[in-house]
């Protein structure tokens, strides 16, 4: 059936930039067949997922949603491949997204934008908007995204959809190709809390081949899913969350959203974050930073494209021709500001003052958590801005991020779901939740009393 959808709505929506047609055949025949037989079944077996194509997939095309990687075959799987395989789901393909996960909108994916079920002139956010996509037009019930700035919950937000960036460290970064090492967070994408809880709790756990990967017990998200609560919790409010820039309806729903959340017995707590002010400029700096350094490995020889190979170029030359053909403008303007930012001399009064900004934005976390079990905000300033409108304008495309990039720095987790249509574009609106680190629970409690 969803295969099925897929065909009838892909083409408008571009979601998919591969349908594993015959894999996902072959995966659901499987758990038919273990079924017939008695065999013990995964626990999400037969249910049909959509991957971001920043995940490694052994035998299936992996892009990242750049032209420089098109055509390589992984030989390996992801972690997170590997859990989902293993838990019996079904593949159905590779989804769309920013390049190198490098944006807000999906317009920078090399392979064309992809359109927001809700209004197809419109963006479905970024950079997982294919995974949003698929899950806002019924493509798919399960997807996967990455967050290392709010990949996965500014489109959760615009799509009306639920994605929640665990812990940094809950869910492995092996296979996952990086943009930020330090911020990069896999994670669960669904239509509804229990769904994305259901999902969390097969990818998340301890993983060797992740050296960041937290050895402790995934928190108990299921159980919080399915026993939402906010009766007697501190939630905190934070002051910088609001503003100019933010669009009216945005702000009703978000005021409605508190006020709901009070009368289901939650205490509202007043915070002042002062350093979220500078959240923006210090991702900007260090996400450009570690992508530098990351990217250098597409060198033009190991994988994928290869461009300059006639055997009258160097091997540099080669590398230069392959990256000048192989990268998009937005992913080459953060080589170039990263490389500077990290460049000698120039080290202390960007990247190592971007490296003690973030260090305020978590003691800020830290002092907040003293007083209140869990944030909420707005997730995005905005609902979702017609494709095309902030392509040429990096700056107004950045601050679709002002509200999920304090947690990426702090490496808290956080959640964003759906809390009504503005009522001046009828669009979807995302509230965020935010729990300190290894807290996912708590998302999941708040999220399921509210949904
Ligand atoms: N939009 C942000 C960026 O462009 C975040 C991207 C992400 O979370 N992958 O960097």
């Amino acid at each position: 059936a969803h295969l099925a959808r897929i065909e009838a709505v892909d083409e408008k929506v571009h979601a998919f930039l591969h349908v594993d047609r015959e894999g996902a055949l072959a995966q659901a025949r499987a758990v038919d067949e273990k079924r017939a037989k008695g065999e013990k079944l995964g626990p999400l077996a037969g249910v049909p997922l959509a991957l971001k194509d920043i995940f490694t997939t052994e035998g299936v095309p992996t892009t990242v949603g750049s032209k420089i990687l098109e055509g390589w075959i992984p030989p390996y799987d992801a972690t997170v491949t590997k859990r989902l395989k293993a838990a019996d789901v079904v593949i159905l393909g590779k989804t769309n997204m920013d390049e190198f996960a490098m944006g807000s909108s999906t317009e920078n994916s090399a392979y064309g934008p992809t359109g927001n079920p809700w209004d197809l002139t419109r963006i479905p956010g970024g950079s997982g908007g294919g995974s949003s996509a698929a899950l806002a037009s019924f493509q798919a019930p399960l997807a996967i995204g990455t967050d290392t700035g709010g990949s996965i919950r500014q489109p959760a937000a615009v799509t009306g959809t639920v994605g929640v960036k665990p812990t940094y460290g809950g869910v492995s970064r092996y296979g996952m190709v990086a943009f930020s090492s330090s911020l990069d967070q896999g994670g669960p994408c669904a239509r509804t809390v229990l769904d994305a809880a259901l999902l969390h709790e097969v990818i998340a756990g301890h993983d060797p081949m992740d050296s960041t990967s937290i050895d402790a017990p995934v928190p108990p998200v299921v159980e919080a899913a399915r026993n939402g609560s906010v009766e007697g919790m501190r939630v905190g409010v934070v002051k910088q969350f609001r503003g100019e820039g933010y669009q009216a309806g945005v702000i009703q729903r978000f005021d409605e959203s508190v006020a709901l959340l009070k009368k289901l017995g939650a205490e509202i707590v007043d915070l002042d974050c002062p350093s979220f002010d500078l959240a923006l400029s210090a991702y900007y700096l260090i996400a450009p930073s570690e992508c530098s350094s990351n990217l250098a490995r597409f060198d033009g020889l190991r994988y994928g494209l290869r461009a300059g190979d006639d055997g009258t170029h160097s091997a540099e030359e080669v590398t230069s021709l392959t990256r000048e053909a192989g990268f998009g403008p937005e992913v080459k303007r953060r080589i170039m500001l990263g490389t500077y930012a990290l460049s000698s001399g120039y080290y202390d009064a960007y990247y190592g003052s971007a490296q003690k900004v973030r260090t305020l934005i978590k003691q800020d976390f830290d002092k907040a958590f003293e007083q209140v079990d869990v944030i909420v905000s707005p997730t995005t300033p905005t609902t979702a801005f017609p494709i095309g409108e902030r392509a040429d304008d990096p700056m107004a495309m950045y601050l679709a991020d002002l509200c999920t990039i304090p947690t990426n720095l702090a490496g808290n987790a956080a959640m964003s779901l759906p809390c009504g249509l503005a009522p001046e574009d009828n669009l979807p609106v995302g509230l965020q939740i935010i729990a300190p680190v290894m807290k996912d629970d708590r998302l999941y409690k708040v999220g399921a009393a509210v949904e």
